[in-house]
């Protein structure tokens, strides 16, 4: 591991004085960064230890979430009013990580984690996210865990937290404090999609500090679910997983929110779907899905990971039967 110097910030502002400078990363739970800088993924001159600064609170005023970014995850699931009206938010958190990592990590971090190809992590492969320009071994590689939406001829590696599938899915917003003030974002928007340039994952600049999401009640009163398919029941990441809510009366469904992990190089709102569902019986299973299938017309998949269609499709309509009360 390169060496670093190691900076502790008195308050918010100072910390983006220390995060803004060339070289410098921010570090919270110190579950993903601390990885990285050890295997050489990422390099820092400094590192802004960002533990000490108050941001985490969670409060809900009736209409809105908001969670501060260093709140734990651990915290924020057991949280009464997220699993009350925003249940999928907690079982996204639930069934992250082993529960030693959830007692540390935060909500920021999670966040802004980055990929697990193995590529990546892995010095003696090509990787355009790792190092630009030096190719993608994915492509010609393993590729059964990569995704089928979002993915470009330079960076196929799907996105790997599963509370921002849940986030998305509730429309959900990211605050952030930087060098150039405030601004806040929706987290649909904040994910980018590798393009020509997979080391750049998100929206915001050099220096800028998340320092809480935000989520307006859901319709329906909450009613969701989060369904995670992986290969094996424990600390394992998403093979598939859909994030769905559904305000349901007599059986059909009004609106629904339908977001997908695992999938994809972000975390992806099937829009389409859900356009599709409403009116739709939830017993009426082929508009199911139909609506389900509509998620993945654009999916471009990769020589291992062809299946990810058709189980994409079946999470998403048992996922929305279960939010419904009836699956
Ligand atoms: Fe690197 Fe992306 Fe290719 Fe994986 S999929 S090797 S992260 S460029």
């Amino acid at each position: 591991m390169q060496p670093f110097e190691l900076v502790t910030p008195a308050g918010v502002a100072e910390a983006i004085e220390l995060g803004a400078a060339p070289g410098a990363v921010y570090l919270a739970g110190g579950t993903n960064v601390v990885d990285f800088l050890r295997t050489g993924a990422m390099s820092a001159r400094t590192v802004v230890d960002i533990e000490v600064l108050p941001l985490r609170g969670v409060e809900f005023d009736g209409s809105r979430l908001r969670i501060g970014a260093l709140a734990r995850m651990s915290d924020v699931a057991a949280e009464s009013v997220v699993r009350d009206r925003y249940r999928f938010i907690a079982q996204s958190l639930e069934l992250s990580a082993s529960a030693q990592l959830r007692n540390m990590a935060s909500i920021g971090g999670n966040l802004l984690q980055r990929t697990r190809c193995p590529y990546f992590r892995d010095r003696d492969f090509p990787c355009n996210k790792r190092r630009p320009g030096s190719g993608c071994a994915a492509l010609q590689g393993e590729n059964r865990r990569h995704a089928v939406l979002g993915g470009s001829d330079c960076c196929v590696a799907a996105h790997a937290s599963d509370l921002a599938v849940a986030l998305v899915a509730a429309g959900a917003e990211v605050h952030v404090q930087g060098p150039a003030g405030e601004r806040t974002m929706l987290l649909d928007t904040f994910y980018r999609e590798p393009g020509s340039t997979p080391h750049i994952e998100t929206s915001i600049d050099h220096g800028d500090l998340v320092v809480a999401v935000s989520v307006p009640a859901l319709p329906g009163g909450g009613r969701s679910v989060y369904l995670k398919v992986r290969e094996r029941a424990s600390y394992e990441f998403a093979l598939v997983s859909v994030a769905a809510s559904a305000e349901v009366e007599d059986g059909v469904i009004g609106e629904a929110r339908v977001a997908l992990g695992g999938v994809a190089t972000r975390p992806w709102r099937a829009r389409e779907t859900e356009a599709m569902l409403a009116g739709v019986a939830l017993d009426d299973r082929a508009a199911m899905r139909e609506a389900a299938s509509a998620a993945f017309a654009d999916a471009r998949p990769l020589r291992d990971n062809t299946f990810k269609i058709e189980l994409g499709t079946r999470a998403i309509v048992h996922a929305l039967r279960q939010a419904g009360g009836v699956g």
